[in-house]
């Protein structure tokens, strides 16, 4: 199985594609998480990364692209993988399509958790709260819902002419919401 877990920040999307991904006995690819243990210990790309996330911005495509081809390479992506974060842009998007070509695989499902704007507010000040993430103020999870809209909402678009694309409501418990996916991607 190889899935895509899309939704704009505050979706619920991290805590979905843990859940998710251990179901189906896949690894779960976060480029968010892959940044923040490079930034956690310093690592040159770590470094780069850090200057783009404290501003809400995304990391430049050369970069994440490199990471995401190194790690989709490695032996536990063989039999499937739940990419969560990765693609953003249109960019990556034709890049991860030749990454799998190359790896001689397909996507199966992209899934996209859709939510209601005021409560992913609501929920990203609780998280910057309870995680202390330097990306949760205010204005830098508005300007991370500007980038999300303006850079990654138009793949949503790609995937569905691709016929790839289910939206899942992500309102709801995290076990109602995981059970709405998992349905999703087996369909
Ligand atoms: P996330 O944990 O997925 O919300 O990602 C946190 C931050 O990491 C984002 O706001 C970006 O700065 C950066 N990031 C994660 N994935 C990507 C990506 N695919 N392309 C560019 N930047 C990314």
């Amino acid at each position: 199985m190889r899935i895509i877990l899309m939704g704009p920040p505050g979706a619920g999307k991290g805590t979905q594609a843990v859940v998710v991904a251990e179901r189906l006995g896949i690894p779960h690819v976060s480029t968010g998480d892959i940044f923040r243990a490079n930034l956690s210990q310093g690592t040159p790309l770590g470094l780069e990364a850090g200057k783009y996330m404290s501003r809400g911005e995304y990391v430049p495509d050369e970069i994440t692209n490199a990471m995401v081809r190194d790690r989709l390479a490695q032996s536990d992506a063989t039999n499937g993988f739940l990419l969560d974060g990765y693609p953003r842009t249109l960019d990556q998007v034709e890049v991860l399509d030749r990454i799998m070509s190359d790896l001689g695989v397909g996507l199966d499902r992209v899934v996209e958790l859709t939510v209601d704007t005021d409560e992913v507010v609501t929920r990203l000040l609780k998280r910057a709260l309870d995680q202390g993430r330097a990306d949760d103020t205010e204005d830098v999870i508005r300007r991370r819902m500007e980038v999300y809209a303006e850079q990654t909402e138009p793949l949503t678009r790609v995937y569905a002419m691709a016929g790839l694309l289910v939206r899942v409501d992500g309102m709801g418990t995290v076990d109602e919401v995981r059970d709405r996916v998992l349905a999703a991607v087996q369909a």
